[in-house]
């Protein structure tokens, strides 16, 4: 199977393609045409097994077909939620690559680091989020964005997430959140709070074990 029977449009395949990619791994095979077809995916896979492009390749898409591009203050179009800044670095750097043949505005923001840089990129309004919980819990209390325009909600390593005792962090998210929304939840296991997770924010999910 190729990136290209999988639906993936040219920008995309382009982009993969320089990235040395030759074909889609277990987990993006089965995880990218699901989130193409706007399921939400519950889907268990390590580290190393492609999950960052299984489901930002098809979020890029679905993103870059709708023509509105966040340029509206503060707004975010979608979502990625991480445990770390490490993890929240490294999943930027992925998404800005496979999404550089796109329209599509691209960042980050964790703890450990300045807000006023992030307040500004906020500011402007940004279509793909990488956060941390609780670094962008304080974005929210100070008015700094506009969680209520995502469409398209991921939880990355969420066992990880919930490890880290951000659960409350998470329903507070969620909370704010628009319920009408395309929701992946990836994580190593599936513990019982991330069983709970998994019914607090996804509808009707497809199961993806890999
Ligand atoms: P991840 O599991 O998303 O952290 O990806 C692990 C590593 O595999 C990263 O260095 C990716 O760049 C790489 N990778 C992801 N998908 C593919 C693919 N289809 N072919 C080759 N390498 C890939």
């Amino acid at each position: 199977m190729l990136f290209e029977k999988l639906g993936l449009i040219v920008p995309l395949q382009e982009a993969v393609t320089e990235l040395g990619y030759t074909k889609p791994t277990p987990v993006q095979n089965k995880v990218i045409p699901l989130v193409l077809e706007g399921k939400d995916v519950m889907a268990t896979a390590q580290t190393g097994t492609g999950k960052t492009a299984a489901y930002a390749l098809p979020l890029l898409q679905i993103l870059a077909k709708k023509t509105q591009k966040s340029t509206t203050k503060k707004v975010v179009r979608a979502l990625i939620l991480v445990p770390t800044r490490e993890l929240a670095s490294q999943v930027n750097l992925n998404v800005q690559e496979y999404g550089k043949n796109l329209e599509l505005t691209i960042g980050a923001i964790y703890g450990g680091v300045k807000f006023t840089p992030q307040v500004k990129k906020l500011e402007k309004g940004i279509d793909v989020l990488i956060a941390t919980p609780g670094r962008l819990l304080e974005h929210i209390k100070l008015d700094n964005v506009d969680l209520s325009r995502v469409e398209m909600l991921v939880f990355d390593e969420a066992d990880r997430i919930l490890d880290m005792g951000f659960w409350d962090e998470v329903e507070t998210l969620l909370s704010l959140l628009p319920k009408k929304r395309q929701t992946l939840l990836f994580s190593v296991g599936v513990s019982k709070s991330v069983k709970r997770l998994s019914e607090v924010s996804l509808k009707k999910p497809v199961t993806v074990a890999i």
